[in-house]
């Protein structure tokens, strides 16, 4: 008898597959808005971590309209946190781009679905799989650790990205690509993860190359990513009525559009200003970034930022390593 792997997967996720907020198993999902929401917030962020802020977003944004209709502020505020800030901007910007280009409904063709924005080569691939079953091929770090397993490849990941892509696309199910789209995910996130993989339970162990192998966890072989260390200051700015100082930041990056204390990654920009003795650290993608915390009282600041209530900041949507700086400095 023949063994046809997506058959075989495609059997163990029907019992064994995860039950997500914005999953539905046996086809394409009828909301492609659900599975674009989640697509966007589950880029370099995990189920985990995504699953309370998307139930909070889509109680609030139920629609796209909604959405299209909201500030850039008010989307941030429900993705503060989330980090990664430009994929809630580039969330916002489709939504209108549907609402005023599609008339409310997503592309359904893989060539307009990667043209919109925030999507990538992965995202457009997933949401085309799940929104409309089109049968594309997901390729995610999970994918590609699952190939390298069932084939042995044993080359340094990105000599053998075409490899991967060839032996993904042999194994897809064309007929049922929105499941096997999710079942793939789930094997790696709960089978062949990175450490520890569980073959015994593992539905492709009969075919897999690496099945129970000793080395298996050294495969895939990645080269390490290299963190740059960033230090400097950051400014609690008060005022006499204990009013802190805060900037909307303009400078494009990927914290452009939230609120910020003043900071710097390079000397002082208050020469006045007394070291707290306190410190917080946040590290981004490739970048780990320390930051003292400064105090300093002066009534009026002469820049484009504004003082409010420490009370009140709740309504100004900050990055984690601000929020981490307003818990530690603020007590708030
Ligand atoms: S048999 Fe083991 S190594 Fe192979 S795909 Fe399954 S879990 Fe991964």
């Amino acid at each position: 008898m023949t063994v046809i792997p997506a058959k075989l997967l495609l059997n163990w996720y029907a019992c064994n597959g995860r039950d997500l907020p914005w999953r539905v198993k046996g086809g394409a999902h009828p909301n492609p808005y659900i599975v674009f929401v989640s697509e966007m917030m589950l880029q370099q962020t995990t189920v985990k971590t995504v699953i309370p802020y998307f139930e909070r977003f889509m109680a609030r944004f139920p629609t796209v309209k909604d959405l299209a209709q909201a500030t850039e502020d008010e989307v941030f505020q429900y993705w503060q946190g989330l980090g990664y800030y430009t994929r809630a901007r580039s969330l916002l910007y489709t939504a209108r781009k549907v609402i005023e280009k599609y008339n409310g409904y997503f592309p359904q063709n893989i060539k307009e679905i990667a043209a919109l924005k925030g999507f990538g080569p992965y995202s457009a691939a997933s949401f085309a799989a799940l929104a409309y079953n089109l049968p594309t091929t997901v390729i995610d770090g999970n994918v590609q650790r699952i190939m390298c397993r069932m084939y042995r490849l044993t080359a340094p990941l990105e000599q053998i990205q075409s490899q991967i892509r060839a032996y993904a696309e042999v194994l897809i199910d064309k007929q049922n690509a929105a499941d096997y789209a999710s079942a793939i995910m789930d094997l790696g996130a709960m089978i062949c993860t990175p450490k520890k993989p569980q073959c015994p339970l593992c539905p492709w162990q009969k075919i897999c190359l690496c099945a129970n192998a000793a080395d298996v966890e050294q495969i895939p072989q990645k080269s390490k990513p290299v963190k740059r260390e960033v230090s400097g200051k950051v400014y609690i700015i008060a005022n006499k009525k204990g009013e802190v100082y805060i900037r909307k930041r303009i400078e494009k990056g990927l914290l452009h559009g939230l609120y910020e204390f003043l900071w710097t990654e390079q000397g002082d920009l208050i020469k006045s200003a007394t070291d707290s003795g306190l410190s917080v650290s946040h590290i981004f993608t490739h970048i780990k970034m320390m930051l003292e915390i400064m105090t300093v009282q002066i009534d009026t600041y002469d820049g484009d930022g504004i003082f409010v209530k420490p009370e009140e900041l709740d309504i100004y949507p900050m990055s984690t390593l601000m929020r981490k700086v307003r818990m530690k400095a603020l007590k708030k």
